[in-house]
């Protein structure tokens, strides 16, 4: 599998944004938000959703240059609805306002309702972060077929519905960053997993009737089945949260409602002034313990380490940034032909393609 340099998935994914509509500016942030995903070691929300996105560009469900539509201004209560925008430049944009908001006023809930995919939210819980936010959302999934088995059923009624929450460390990297869907694995993981021929993980998947199974076919190809809920009834009820704040509480649209195979996203986000509650080096000591009481625990045997949330994703953003972003030659290909195929600069695309040399794609 090519190792791609992160900066080449940049120019290509802003290049396919920009054949799709996009304003220079609105493709920048799509494209800083999918390729962080890469580096993140989340390629489910990375680059490989661009054919995706152009699917649903294409079925008139997702509307570049949109702008962010104010419901509601009540001081430290935001409400915007994203009018099936690109997610990743609303969510931001609408978390950026809300941060201005919780500086003046110490914290500030913020929803967003109806945007199109937002993609990685721990993307935003960074943005909140590096301006010592503390930062929870949660965000439901709706416009797409049913997902998540509720606990006990045996079959879907929700959609992946991610549960997000981060507080910031020193320096504006977040302390501790924890970031999910609340299936067992996400959906675009059951995808990577078919397109590859691999099983997805056992307990992971139930299949038409309720029976465990690891085939993601029948799932992704017929939208039969559905991905397990983490934790049992605790993950089951933290999406069904999701659904009630991220979309019932912002009237955005609920996964229940008549859907097609685009993606909205409404999400209800809490924004926090950190520094209100509590004066740098306290939490700087206090975070500190915990993390030196997490990482002192023994771990099991077969695991290295017992890690923080988010540091897996930092130790995947410094190994990537490093050595490339790893892309199989199939979607390498893939991409390439679809930036192509909606007319971006010939020239621009042959160069992209220039920089992986065939011996690693053959
Ligand atoms: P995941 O199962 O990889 O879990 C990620 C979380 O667990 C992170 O906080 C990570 O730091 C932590 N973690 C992982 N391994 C750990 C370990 N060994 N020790 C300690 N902590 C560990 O994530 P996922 O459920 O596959 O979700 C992937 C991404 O998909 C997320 O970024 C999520 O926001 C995104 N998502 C988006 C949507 C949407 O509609 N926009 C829907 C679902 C998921």
């Amino acid at each position: 599998m090519p190792n791609i340099p992160a900066p080449t998935l940049h120019r290509l994914a802003v290049l396919t944004l920009q054949c799709m509509g996009s304003a220079a500016a609105e493709a920048e942030v799509v494209a800083k938000h999918l390729i962080r995903a890469n580096l993140t070691g989340h390629d489910s929300h990375g680059i490989s959703v661009l054919p995706m996105y152009v699917g649903i560009w294409q079925a008139g469900r997702l509307v570049p240059n949109q702008p962010l539509r104010v419901l509601m201004d009540q001081g430290a209560l935001l409400l915007f609805d994203g009018g099936r925008g690109f997610g990743h430049r609303l969510a931001e944009e609408s978390v950026r306002a809300a941060m201005r908001r919780a500086r003046e006023f110490g914290a500030c809930v913020m929803g967003l309702r109806n945007s199109s995919h937002v993609g990685r939210i721990g993307g935003y819980a960074e943005i909140a972060a590096a301006e010592g936010m503390t930062f929870v959302a949660f965000v439901n999934v709706a416009d797409f077929p049913y997902c998540l088995a509720p606990w006990g059923a045996s079959e879907a009624r929700l959609g992946t519905n991610p549960f997000c929450a981060s507080i910031p460390g020193e320096g504006g990297d977040p302390a501790l960053l924890l970031d999910f869907a609340t299936t067992t694995i996400a959906y675009n993981k059951a995808r990577i997993a078919l397109d590859a021929g691999r099983p997805v993980p056992e307990g992971a998947l139930i299949d038409a009737d309720g029976r465990p199974t690891t085939d993601p076919t029948g799932f992704i190809v017929d939208h039969t089945g559905a991905l397990t809920a983490f934790g049992k009834h605790k993950g089951s009820g933290l999406a069904i949260l999701c659904e009630a704040l991220g979309a019932v509480l912002t009237g955005g649209q609920r996964g229940d409602e008549p859907h097609h195979t685009a993606i909205l996203n409404s999400m209800l986000a809490i924004v926090i002034d950190t520094s209100r509650f509590a004066e740098a080096a306290a939490l700087a000591s206090g975070l500190g313990a915990v993390a030196a009481s997490i990482h002192g625990a023994r771990p099991v045997p077969g695991v290295a380490d017992v890690l923080l949330p988010g540091e897996p994703e930092k130790r995947a953003a410094a190994e990537r940034g490093a050595n490339g972003v790893p892309v199989s030659a199939a979607d390498w290909a893939r991409l390439l032909g679809l930036a192509r195929e909606l007319g971006a600069d010939a020239a621009a695309i042959d160069e992209l393609a220039a920089t992986v040399p065939q011996s690693v794609i053959a």
